[in-house]
């Protein structure tokens, strides 16, 4: 099932993320905790690609297997920046193989060590490119593309930031993701800023629950994210204390949903980080509001 055809637009609809093991020692595990996830049945769950700290190899053998076992539509990530033409088209025959419809294009961060390369001869510059070798391997694919509420750290400001993400949706994104954020306001901002620049496509927000203190310095560095006052008051409080952390990281990140909901935004996709119990919780938290 397409991504597209699962928007919904009157009722709220939560999707979830899980990143492959690192090993193969750790596939079990991770399959168990998205096998747990994929119970909630979703409207879809994605997987990512060599981020969080699971490595590429696993991603489509677990997209592969959510959709198999559990029904639930799987939204396979796929980065390009460090990879050669050859590489990427395999991965792309092997996506549409394994009956997959859903691509999450991303360019990917560059590797420090090629930061100050010369990047003239690389089969892949920026996420637009592996767009269209997609569209080129079959129009039908559903590409999702990555967008930047406070600006994509690499960007000099949000006027070119945007310009970009124009380009990258008429190269042929049905939809966007967004990375996480913590101020609602900054992401109504920037939905405005965009449909202005004539994007028009669906763009779905992304919530990171943070349940665990150190996982706040971790976001802000991967994201560079503004932290709100009320969020760090709820940090200084319970930071020490891990249950009352996590579940004050849930209540924020469920508060966070409510309101973009109360706001007529109905698609959320939640940064689930292979925690069954904090996509559990948040979904429980809403059952009334998802007739769940
Ligand atoms: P792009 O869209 O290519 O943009 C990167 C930068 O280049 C931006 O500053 C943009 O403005 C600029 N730019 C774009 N096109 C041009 C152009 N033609 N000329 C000049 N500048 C240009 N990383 C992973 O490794 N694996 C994952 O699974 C993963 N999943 C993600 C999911 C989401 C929803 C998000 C938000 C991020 C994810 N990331 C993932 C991180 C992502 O790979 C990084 O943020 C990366 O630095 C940028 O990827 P992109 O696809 O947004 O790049």
């Amino acid at each position: 099932m397409k991504i597209i055809d699962l928007i919904t637009k009157d009722t709220l609809s939560l999707s979830f993320e899980v990143f492959p093991p690192k090993t193969e020692s750790g596939f079990e595990s991770v399959k168990t905790a998205t096998e747990e996830i994929a119970r909630l049945k979703p409207a879809f769950m994605s997987v990512t690609y060599g981020a969080g700290g699971g490595t590429s190899r696993y991603t489509l053998d677990i997209a592969k297997n959510i959709k198999e076992l559990y029904g639930v539509p799987t939204l396979a990530h796929l980065t390009c920046v460090s990879s050669t033409k050859e590489t990427v088209r395999q991965k792309i025959k092997d996506i549409k193989a394994s009956g997959i419809e859903n691509v999450m294009a991303l360019r990917g961060d560059i590797p420090p060590e090629l930061e100050n390369a010369d990047r003239s001869g690389w089969d892949y510059k920026y996420a637009v490119d592996l767009i269209a070798e997609l569209k080129a391997a079959d129009a039908d694919f559903c590409i999702g593309g990555a967008c930047y509420p406070e600006i994509h750290p690499e960007s000099i400001n949000q006027k070119e930031d945007i310009q970009r993400l124009k380009e990258k949706v008429d190269a042929g994104c049905d939809f966007l993701t967004t990375q996480m954020f913590f101020d609602n306001n900054l992401l109504y901002n920037f939905l405005y800023k965009i449909r202005e620049a004539g994007i028009t496509v669906p763009v779905i927000p992304g919530i990171m629950p943070i349940t665990n203190a150190n996982q706040v310095e971790r976001a802000i560095k991967l994201s560079g994210s503004f932290m709100p006052q009320r969020f760090k008051s709820l940090v200084d409080k319970f930071g020490s204390d891990p249950a009352a952390m996590k579940q004050a990281g849930i209540a924020y990140a469920t508060d966070q949903i409510i309101d973009l909901y109360a706001n007529n935004i109905t698609n959320v996709h939640v940064y689930s980080m292979n925690k069954p119990d904090v996509a559990e919780k948040i979904q429980s938290n809403l059952s009334d509001i998802l007739g769940k």
